[in-house]
């Protein structure tokens, strides 16, 4: 596929096989437990599937690395820490990140750093896994990929970034330096709310293999089903994230100034204390946001009052949906919300947005 191309012809093209008369466009699902054995080729569905290749092979062109695909978002993660760490090894995290990845690194020392603060060789030294988060979930904040890299090579630490948030096309972590890029395929990437599934891309084809060593031994098979899903999903990418990027830009200038709306965060605005980062470091921007309301209650009566918005934990989907974080344990204030926007027409979502908090004052 050429490099040279939008996203849009990379999305619909990626990982597809070349054309042969009477063939589909997308192959249709593999769904074998067991495959006729012979010299070569698949042999237990457990262990690999050609519809888990074919969606490898496209990420894998997006990510620009060696994809190996895992049954959710956490699976990965949990196979990169389990892979590539041991218990009291360091792993150096941001301040701001996913709840499910601060539980699981129990038996590792954790370091944490500031997202937008100081990376430098005091605070990476002795670490053997660098594992960032940005734009970070739920507080939106950004750290310097390239930056952090460079000081974590040379501290001898490896560098993963989790880039749900951001979705290969919204940014390349290898690219910048990092030797892994994770993310949750459950969101932005697949895209219709109907699919769990994650995956890791690397730097290092042999990195890759120990990965999917890992994947056999723990038994983490992927539905095949899931897998096609989520190419099919693909293939909007950047169409979907063009909507959601423009609705989150609508909602942050109708939002800002806003008197019941406090701590608005979008990497892709100028004037968020992210964007000189950001706007550096990742390719375009997506559909989410954060922001703190005054009360629990008054994100409850706003939900109530809403024709649009769904309460929802998850986030990059069709239909713009909100979460109240807080709910789910995070550091965060009983008011503030992670708001994932659809792609419904702007002007309809800014309006229902602004009516349903006008309503609740
Ligand atoms: N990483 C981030 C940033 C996430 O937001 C999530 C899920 O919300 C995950 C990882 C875990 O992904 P999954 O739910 O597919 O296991």
């Amino acid at each position: 596929m050429s490099t040279e191309w939008g996203d849009g012809t990379r999305c619909g093209r990626a990982g597809l096989p070349e054309p042969v008369a009477g063939q589909p466009f997308l192959p249709s699902p593999v769904f074998a437990a067991p495959f006729h054995l012979g010299e070569s080729g698949d042999y237990y569905g457990a262990a690999d599937n050609p519809t888990w290749r074919t969606l490898e092979a496209a990420i894998g062109e997006l990510d620009g690395g060696h994809c190996v695909l895992f049954p959710s978002g956490m699976g990965a993660i949990a196979a990169v820490l389990r892979t590539l760490t041991t218990v009291g090894d360091t792993v150096v995290i941001p301040s701001d990140g996913y709840y499910l990845t601060r539980e699981l690194l129990d038996h590792r020392v954790v370091r944490q750093v500031p997202t937008s603060g100081e990376w430098d060789a005091a605070a990476l030294a002795g670490a053997r896994l660098v594992l960032l988060e940005s734009p970070s979930n739920p507080g939106m904040d950004v750290c310097d990929i390239a930056a952090i890299a460079a000081t974590a090579h040379e501290a001898g630490a490896l560098v993963a970034v989790d880039n749900t948030t951001a979705t290969p096309i919204g940014q390349r972590p290898l690219a910048l330096g990092a030797d892994l890029s994770v993310a949750s395929d459950t969101k932005a990437l697949s895209g219709h709310s109907d699919v769990v599934l994650g995956h890791v891309s690397c730097a290092d084809p042999a990195v890759g293999e120990r990965l999917r060593t890992e994947r056999r031994h723990a038994g983490l098979a992927i539905g095949p089903f899931e897998a096609w899903l989520a190419h099919r999903g693909l293939g909007t990418l950047d169409l979907r994230l063009a909507r959601q990027a423009a609705n989150a830009q609508a909602l942050v200038t109708a939002l800002r100034g806003h008197p019941a709306v406090h701590g608005l965060r979008w990497p892709g605005d100028p004037a968020d204390p992210a964007y000189p980062v950001a706007s550096r470091q990742m390719r375009r921007f997506g559909g989410v946001l954060s922001f703190v309301l005054p009360s629990q209650e008054i994100v409850e009566k706003f939900l109530a009052a809403s024709q649009l918005l769904a309460a929802a934990t998850s986030f990059g989907g069709l239909h713009s949906s909100v979460d109240r974080r807080a709910r789910w344990g995070d550091p965060v204030p009983p008011g503030f919300v992670r708001f994932s926007c659809g792609i419904e027409d702007t002007a309809d979502l800014v309006s229902d947005v602004l009516a349903s908090l006008d309503r609740v004052q």
